[in-house]
């Protein structure tokens, strides 16, 4: 019943007009493969196949599930021949490195590529997802034989790969990890321990399954500072890739959930399973945060594709679906009553749910072309002044885009009325596919610490310093000196853009010293903090597309109606949206008190 047609346009309009990745790839040689026509060919083929082989698995996927049968996992009819379809195409390979076997393409494009794949099926979506953040973790981290063995089968699909932190007592707060690593002696270490909710941890596409696992050493030192990344897999595997006997990693179970049910969520038992450090010894948090960042920025293209599978079909229904009329008079005289999407109320779902779904792509988009600079990096500095950004800007990502996925995932069950609480329709499908996506890869609650503490007051506000520089930058050059018309115009975004990054610089160096004298002002400020920062962020990115589509209404261009269209839908943002900054604003400048003063034993008289 859901339909879904790439929005290649759109996509086209962000990687051309917007951000000029044309121009950005060919700063880095590695990257100049990457030309408009390759990419148009991608694109189309990616559309394809996201279009006619990944969607009718979606909603059927939902109601086989996966089967758990004596250790082993049966994913969904028709998983696994589309899993053979992706390896086939290569397109597990697109945008990893030539000298092990991948296409070379840039991670921007592999960015591009999961958006499509993961709005047309994200539980499919999932298994190559995972191995995603391996294949980045082992290259990253992992020696050349386990480059050699490893990375090389993950690019090509023939074996997938998982991530391994969370155990029964703790998935926040990794300190409590207990899984043990014994040396062998020999170089490898014998692995033991349980690790739950593990995202494709036993599946049938593939005969081997990577596990990058964190464990600890004997000795180590207590919380964070004492845990190692390992490699584990599945099969005992000789360096040649040959697969000998079970590694005695079983699967004890998979988990019956609310949503995402076509993708495996396993109980892990390690019982002495033969595994490889990984990176330095008691540095595996540090390693796995390689897999966290790759993890966590696909958790918040989750939110967008939600948004636009749910945003699609919202608008198919809202045309088509009579009732009553509009308060202005008839617009449909001949028909018994006028089609939903004339009455405002409808009209403010629709268009909330195409902001964010747009509006979040291109925050996807800028932050894919960081993800590029740090893969092409030259030198230790150019590596680390954008690992910075990306450190900046990944939480706000994460949890406001899933945030608002999950927003928009409910306007379209609205917009159905009664039909979209009817299993048929595949909207209530996408409310509980999506639900999952603002508590894995850290919570929201959690992202929004690490933003507000981590990222912002430990720096001293370099990051959130150097981002409004940029968002200035753009402020002025653009508009407010201009006497270009359609700069001028540009204003009404400009103006409210501007003072928010004035005040967010302000309302952090508040909470900064209000944290002094009691550190409940950060947990109790936070989430409201990283909100204000997500509307702030999207308001540029709005900004951006509004300027784009001017510039090209400036020019002699064919389909004028999608840039007016982006013009009209930036207007929307910044009167309907923009303004909850407002409200967050003052609820994260308020005391903790009327949080905390209330006994714990007061809370309820059941
Ligand atoms: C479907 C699914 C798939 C998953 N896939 C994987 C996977 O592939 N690999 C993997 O390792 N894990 C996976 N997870 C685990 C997931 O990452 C954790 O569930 C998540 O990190 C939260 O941990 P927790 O469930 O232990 O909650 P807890 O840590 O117990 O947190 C409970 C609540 O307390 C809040 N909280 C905790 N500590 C703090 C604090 N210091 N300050 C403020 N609030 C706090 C949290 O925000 C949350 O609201 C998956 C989970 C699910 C359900």
């Amino acid at each position: 019943m859901l339909s879904y047609k790439a929005p290649v346009a759109d996509i086209k309009f962000l990687i051309e007009d917007v951000f000029n990745y044309y121009d950005h790839y060919k700063k880095h040689e590695e990257f100049e493969e990457a030309t408009p026509d390759l990419v148009d060919a991608i694109l189309q083929e990616c559309a394809k196949f996201c279009e006619n082989e990944l969607l009718p698995l979606y909603q059927s996927g939902d109601k086989e599930g996966c089967r758990f049968d004596n250790g082993k996992v049966i994913t969904p009819k028709g998983f696994k021949e589309a899993y053979q379809q992706y390896v086939d195409g290569g397109w597990s390979a697109l945008s990893h490195p030539l000298e092990h076997g991948g296409q070379g393409l840039p991670p921007s494009l592999g960015l591009v590529q999961s958006e499509m794949t993961g709005t047309a099926n994200w539980s499919w979506a999932m298994y190559p997802g995972l191995s995603h953040g391996a294949m980045n973790t082992i290259d990253a981290h992992g020696n050349d034989k386990q480059k050699e063995l490893y990375l090389t089968r993950l690019i090509q699909g023939t074996w997938t790969g998982t991530m391994c932190l969370t155990e029964p007592q703790c998935g926040t707060d990794l300190g409590q990890v207990k899984t043990k690593a014994e040396p062998n002696g020999d170089g490898t270490y014998n692995i033991t321990g349980t690790k739950i909710f593990i995202s494709a941890g036993e599946h049938d596409l593939t005969d081997n399954i990577i596990h990058i696992v964190l464990a600890r050493l004997p000795d180590a030192p207590k919380g964070t500072r004492g845990i190692s990344l390992f490699i584990v897999p599945k099969m005992k595997t000789s360096q040649d890739g040959t697969l000998g006997d079970s590694n005695n990693v079983t699967c004890g179970s998979i988990e019956d959930k609310m949503g995402i049910k076509a993708s495996a969520t396993a109980v892990l038992n390690f019982d002495n399973a033969v595994g490889e450090l990984i990176g330095p010894e008691n540095k595996g948090l540090e390693c796995m945060f390689t897999f966290m960042n790759t993890a966590r920025l696909g958790t918040a293209l989750q939110g967008v594709c939600a948004a636009e599978l749910a945003f699609q079909n919202s608008l198919i229904y809202a045309k088509e679906r009579l009732s009553m009329r509009s308060l202005t008079g008839k617009k449909y005289p001949e028909q018994v009553a006028d089609p939903i999407i004339v009455h405002p109320d409808v009209r403010k779902m629709l268009m909330t749910q195409k902001v964010i779904s747009e509006g979040g792509r291109a925050m996807i988009y800028y932050t894919a072309k960081i993800v590029d600079d740090i893969s092409m990096a030259k030198s230790d500095k150019e590596r680390e002044a954008a690992d910075d950004r990306l450190g900046f800007i990944t939480p706000i990502l994460k949890a406001f885009l899933t945030e608002l996925g999950s927003e928009s995932a409910n306007h379209g069950l609205q917009i159905f009325g009664g039909h979209g609480y009817i299993k048929e329709w595949g909207m209530e499908q996408i409310v509980r596919d999506v639900r999952i996506s603002t508590l894995y890869e850290g919570t929201t609650g959690i992202q929004a610490l690490d933003l507000l503490g981590r990222k912002i007051l430990l720096t001293r506000g370099k990051s959130l310093n150097d981002f409004s520089k940029e968002v200035l930058g753009f402020c002025k050059d653009k508009s407010l000196i201009s006497s270009n018309p359609h700069k001028r115009q540009m204003n009404r975004f400009i103006w409210p853009l501007s003072k928010s990054i004035a005040n967010w610089q302000q309302y952090s160096v508040r909470l900064a010293l209000k944290a002094k004298s009691d550190r409940d002002v950060v947990g109790s400020a936070s989430v409201d903090f990283l909100m204000y920062s997500g509307y702030v962020v999207m308001g540029y990115f709005w900004a951006q597309m509004a300027q784009s589509a001017y510039e090209k209404l400036a020019e002699d261009v064919e389909n004028r109606d999608f840039y007016r269209a982006k013009i009209k839908t930036a207007e929307f943002y910044f009167e309907r949206m923009f303004p909850r900054t407002k409200s967050l604003a003052k609820t994260m400048m308020a005391d903790p008190k009327s949080l905390m003063q209330l006994d714990q034993e007061l809370m309820s008289f059941v």
